[in-house]
């Protein structure tokens, strides 16, 4: 079947619309040309790489008319890198979109008519992660560090990137140099040989303490005593270094044993009060302070007064569940990775906290049991992953019918298809706030408020 346009054509389009992962698109008699780079409202002369039967691929090779949002991407590596999609857009361009995005596919998947407001984005919009995972590897015998360029094991050496803080910069950048000077090997891939595969730093927004995590593929480190003085001395307020051993052929970072090779086990943490403990291998929210803008968000839709007993689902290390607690009577949180759950019973502990219960186990299956055993809520978060929430636990809300469902959601087409199962069961969308979590990047979180009438 032919297409209206080839591979190779060169032609002008206007371009409609951003996809899901920041790529411009633009339709050529209906038939749509993902374009990278380009931006909504531009024209630009593009270059068609590749056409499938109902969707091309095109790069740009001259923006005509620049869209007013644009902007030069203010890190030397974005062309390249494939960590951030939209640097070479304003970041009030980039809120808006977010949050026209979010409303179009309410409309458009979810038929829900409830007011998107504006996205709440931050004041400084860099600088913002507190996990960095930085691969390393050595070419013409000389050791990189940085980031995957998009889809590919091709690490861009770098010095720094702008949406770490500048402790993981620190790292990158001297860390190499060090390891060369010692005759320290970085892990090579395809050969599965060599010892550093992978450094990851992480730190304590409010604490300022930083761990550093050595993934090696061997027990043994070369050099450690130097290594150890050298991550000391570029950043000094490192309070932990741990090593971790990998020693599969995996996309996966971490192995399964870990050590602790000088200072604490674990750095601390708060959000809002609450305090956390985070250890290398936890998961935790990469942006402390939009999570909690988030928090404070779901905090808000679940208008508690102090009596209510709530349920959080797909609870994690149990964030939003101890956030929630310090209103609520009670808080059950459900998570499907036991290590997470122990995190959150310890985070619980380490708080205070006394109105809290965690339990591992798939949300879809447990939250039934609790309301059979009459452990049921006026109040039900959930947080799920990408693909939303289970069938079975959307079922299980319908029938038990909790007064307020709060939805925290990191992919807006499934909130909206989730969103009209409920609506169609009996409840309505008050509105939805998105909340940048990911500046720069297409991602884009969002919070749904529902009420059941
Ligand atoms: N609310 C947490 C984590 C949200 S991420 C926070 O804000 O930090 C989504 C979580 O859902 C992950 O921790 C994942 O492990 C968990 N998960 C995935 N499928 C699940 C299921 N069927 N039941 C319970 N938890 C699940």
């Amino acid at each position: 079947m032919s297409t209206p346009v080839q591979k190779n054509d060169r032609l002008t389009v206007t371009i409609e619309d951003l996809t899901h992962d920041g790529n411009g698109v633009a339709k050529v008699d209906g038939y749509p040309l993902f374009i990278q780079g380009a931006l909504p409202d531009e024209t630009a002369e593009v270059h068609v790489l590749k056409t499938l039967k109902n969707y091309g691929f095109a790069k740009v090779i001259n923006i005509v008319t620049p869209s007013p949002d644009r902007v030069e991407a203010p890190c030397a590596y974005f062309a390249q890198c494939g960590g951030c999609q939209l640097q070479h857009m304003t970041y009030e361009g980039q809120l808006k979109w977010k949050q026209k995005m979010v409303e179009n596919v309410m409309r458009r998947i979810g038929k829900i008519d409830a007011p998107v407001h504006a996205t709440k984005g931050m004041q400084d919009p860099w600088r913002y992660r507190n996990k960095a995972q930085i691969p390393f590897a050595e070419q013409d015998g000389r050791i990189m560090a940085g980031f995957y360029k998009t889809k590919s094991h091709h690490i861009v050496d770098m010095d720094r990137c702008l949406i770490q803080n500048t402790e993981s910069d620190a790292i990158m950048r001297e860390l190499k140099l060090t390891l060369q000077q010692l005759g320290v090997r970085p892990y090579n891939e395809e050969k599965h040989k060599g010892v550093l595969r992978h450094v990851v730093i992480r730190k304590g927004n409010a604490t300022d303490e930083v761990m550093v995590v050595l993934v090696t593929r061997t027990h043994a480190l070369p050099e450690k005593e130097a290594v150890i003085e050298a991550i000391k001395e570029m950043v000094p307020n490192t309070v932990s270094i741990v090593q971790n051993v990998n020693s599969k052929k995996t996309n996966v970072i971490f192995g399964d044993e870990t050590f602790v090779l000088y200072g604490k086990e674990a750095i601390v943490d708060t959000i809002g009060d609450v305090k956390f403990e985070i250890s290398a291998r936890s998961f935790y929210q990469v942006n402390p302070t939009q999570t909690e803008v988030l928090y404070k968000q779901a905090l808000d839709y679940a208008q508690l007064q102090g009596g209510e007993r709530v349920i959080d689902a797909y609870c994690g290390i149990g964030t939003i569940s101890l956030f929630l607690a310090q209103t609520a009577a009670h808080v059950s949180g459900v998570e499907i990775v036991p290590q997470a759950i122990e995190d959150a019973k310890r985070n619980a502990e380490l708080n205070g906290f006394t109105n809290t219960y965690f339990e591992a186990g798939p949300a879809e299956e447990v939250i039934p049991r609790w309301y059979k055993e009459g452990k049921g809520a006026d109040v039900l978060v959930v947080d799920p992953p990408r693909k939303g929430c289970d069938e079975a636990l959307l079922t299980t809300i319908l029938t038990q019918q909790p007064k307020r469902v709060v939805y925290v959601s990191c992919n807006p087409a499934t909130l909206a298809r989730d969103l009209r199962i409920l609506e169609d069961g009996g409840y309505k969308t008050k509105e939805v706030q998105p909340v940048d979590m990911f500046p720069h990047t297409a991602h884009c979180e969002a919070v749904a408020w529902l009420e059941l009438v």
